[in-house]
């Protein structure tokens, strides 16, 4: 029935839906949050067979990284009662008697479009705030991935109400017709390019966005580090989902002194996790498509390769790459990599490397590996990205009380946990006064005044 409607009555039915004031009871949207977690949980083979189609995901990753954000279901049904709740603020003295408080309320319809690395937990983690915030939601998953788009909207339809929740499927046109439409906020994840185009959509109806976009995250690694554990976390940060995750670590920017030893333990551990030919493993996803998989074919070119380099376009598969003596002028350290190949810089000073991350747009994540204190203050204190993560890739994303988001070119906003919420209400400020007292020091006639008025902004 969906299909028939146009993308203007659905918008029109989610209003009337939002207007009734259905979604803005608490117990509501707790019944549509556990809703949603059945909805999850009892079509996790569907999921999973998606998206070995869309990415040859492993199933593992695919219960890591997309089925997980069950968790971000369950930590909203664990606050939302608190949430909710309109917050009392302290008064100054010229207010009283009477009381100031916050009251959350939701904002309406809310659209959020997805991007396809992801294309499961990037559609759902913002789902999940928008109904703890009480809104109406239409959803546009990638076309990328079209299987898990497919699943998202089976999911959807079957479990939720189209004038509540609505899946629209499409690519660049349906999206482009949805962001012609009013909305109450636009939640976009993706490149950094559509981003601006959502931003401009948006402004010509005043609505407000939320753009979690990417870019190059950077991660330094200086030589006081457990050398194992360091080239363990960076492999699995870069190589998951064949490197097409917004937060891996872009490229290195290695102490001189530590790098011989750290190109041996990555190359090692690269086959500890894929074996010797990882095309043969199970446990590597691929590119998802032709265009993606040309663009980084490309990329090997720009350096001298360390491991890996070999590729298949039948399968689109691309080995787990590490290449060194790289420009810092050639695509590979220019544009977001977005894809199984990690460039290494040397720096035999911090700040080179601190130089060469600034330079840049500032990123989504930022990754440092030091026990040292000082530089690990250092690098806080003089850079800027999204997040950083410390000893450590991508886990900075599993944590719900740790709000997520880019800031310059990596996007505007952020989400997960209380953060989502948040986002997704608008905080509407009441000031409430009594009627007992009613001191005349405001009114004309103002003659004998001024003085107190003085004394009161002191
Ligand atoms: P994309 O920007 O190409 O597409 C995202 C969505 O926008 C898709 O649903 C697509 O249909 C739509 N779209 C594409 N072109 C459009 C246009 N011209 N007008 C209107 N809509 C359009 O992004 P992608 O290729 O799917 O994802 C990769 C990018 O997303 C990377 O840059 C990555 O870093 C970023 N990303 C960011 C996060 C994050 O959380 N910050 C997460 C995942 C991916």
């Amino acid at each position: 029935m969906l299909a028939e409607l146009s993308i203007n009555d659905i918008i029109r039915r989610q209003r009337i839906c939002f207007q009734s004031g259905k979604t803005k009871s608490v117990e509501f949207r707790i019944e549509q949050l556990k809703t949603l977690k059945r909805a999850i949980q009892e079509n996790t083979d569907s999921i999973v067979k998606a998206l070995k189609k869309d990415l040859y995901k492993p199933e593992l990753e695919t219960y890591a990284t997309e089925i997980s954000i069950i968790r971000e279901i369950d930590y909203a049904l664990k606050h939302i009662k608190s949430w909710v709740k309109p917050k009392k603020v302290r008064l100054p003295l010229e207010q009283l008697p009477g009381t100031g408080y916050i009251y959350p309320e939701p904002l309406g319809v809310v659209l959020v479009i997805g991007p396809w690395n992801y294309p499961f937990q990037l559609i759902i983690a913002p789902l999940i705030g928008a109904i703890a915030a009480g809104n109406c939601v239409i959803v546009k998953p990638s076309e990328i991935a079209p299987n898990t788009s497919a699943v998202v909207s089976q999911i959807v339809q079957k479990y939720f109400d189209p004038t509540y929740i609505a899946v629209v499927e499409g690519g660049i046109d349906v999206s482009k017709q949805l962001l012609a439409e009013k909305f109450d906020h636009i939640f976009f994840t993706g490149g950094t390019a559509v981003g601006k185009i959502v931003m401009e959509a948006a402004a010509k109806h005043l609505t407000p966005v939320t753009l979690e976009l990417g870019g190059k995250s950077p991660c330094i690694v200086d030589s006081d580090i457990n050398l194992e554990h360091t080239a363990r976390r960076i492999a699995w940060g870069k190589f998951i989902n064949a490197g097409q995750t917004c937060i891996a670590p872009d490229y290195l920017l290695v102490n001189r002194q530590i790098k011989p030893q750290l190109l041996d333990s990555l190359q090692k551990v690269i086959k500890e996790f894929y074996g010797e030919d990882p095309q043969q493993s199970s446990d590597y996803a691929r590119i998802v498509n032709q265009k993606q998989f040309s663009r980084l074919a490309e990329l090997l070119h720009d350096g001298e390769i360390v491991t890996g380099g070999t590729t298949n376009s039948r399968d689109f598969y691309i080995a787990p790459t590490i290449i060194d003596r790289v420009s810092l002028e050639k695509p590979v350290m220019q544009e977001e990599i977005f894809g199984p190949i990690l460039p290494i810089i040397e720096y035999s000073d911090l700040s080179e490397a601190i130089a060469i991350i600034n330079e840049k747009p500032k990123p989504l994540a930022l990754y440092l590996f030091s026990r040292n204190k000082d530089i690990q203050q250092r690098v806080l204190q003089e850079t800027s990205s999204g997040g950083v993560c410390i000893n450590d890739t991508v886990m900075q994303v599993g944590v719900s009380s740790l709000p997520f988001g880019g800031v310059g070119d990596s996007g505007i906003g952020r989400y997960h946990g209380k953060a989502s919420f948040d986002t997704l209400s608008h905080e509407k400020s009441v000031l409430k006064k009594s009627f007992w007292l009613d001191l005349k020091w405001r009114y004309a006639p103002y003659a004998g005044k001024l003085d107190l008025i003085k004394r009161l902004i002191g």
